[in-house]
C-alpha cells in the first residue's frame, strides 16, 4: 500500500496528468478535487513500486507487505537518477538503511 506525502508532492507542477497517475499499471492513482494524487482503491495496490520510483520528489512511500514487514511504520522510498534507483527503508524505530540498484531494462520487439 502506498502513501503520498502532500508536504513533499508538488503535483508535478500542476500537470494535467501526474507522473504517478500515468505510470500506475492498475490505473489506481487519480486526482482529487484539488488536483492532489490519490490512490483508489488503496487495497487494490499490489506494491509494484512503479509510482514510488517515478515520483521526482520522492513523495510516495510504500508500506511493505506483511510478509516482510517487522512492525508498524516500516516504509520504502525511492529516488531515481539515470539508470540507478536509490532506496531508503525505514524500520519501525525510525532507523534508515539505504541501498542503490541499477535498473535493468529489456527491449522487447
Ligand atoms: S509523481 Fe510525485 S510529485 Fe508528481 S503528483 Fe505524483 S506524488 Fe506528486
Ligand atoms: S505501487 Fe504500483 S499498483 Fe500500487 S499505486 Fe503504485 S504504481 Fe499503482
Amino acid at each position: 500500500m502506498v502513501t503520498i506525502d502532500r508536504n513533499a508532492c508538488n503535483r508535478c507542477g500542476d500537470a494535467k496528468e501526474k507522473r504517478c497517475e500515468r505510470i500506475c499499471p492498475g490505473d489506481l492513482i487519480t486526482q482529487d478535487e484539488g488536483g492532489w494524487p490519490v490512490v483508489r482503491p488503496r487495497e487494490d495496490c499490489w506494491a509494484c513500486t512503479a509510482c514510488v520510483k517515478e515520483c521526482p520528489v520522492a513523495a510516495i512511500s510504500l508500506r511493505l507487505p506483511f510478509q516482510i514487514e517487522q512492525g508498524a511504520g516500516v516504509s520504502l522510498k525511492a529516488s531515481v537518477k539515470g539508470d540507478k534507483t536509490s532506496w531508503t527503508i525505514t524500520d519501525h524505530r525510525g532507523k534508515e538503511e539505504k541501498f542503490t540498484l541499477r535498473a535493468v531494462r529489456k527491449i522487447v520487439s
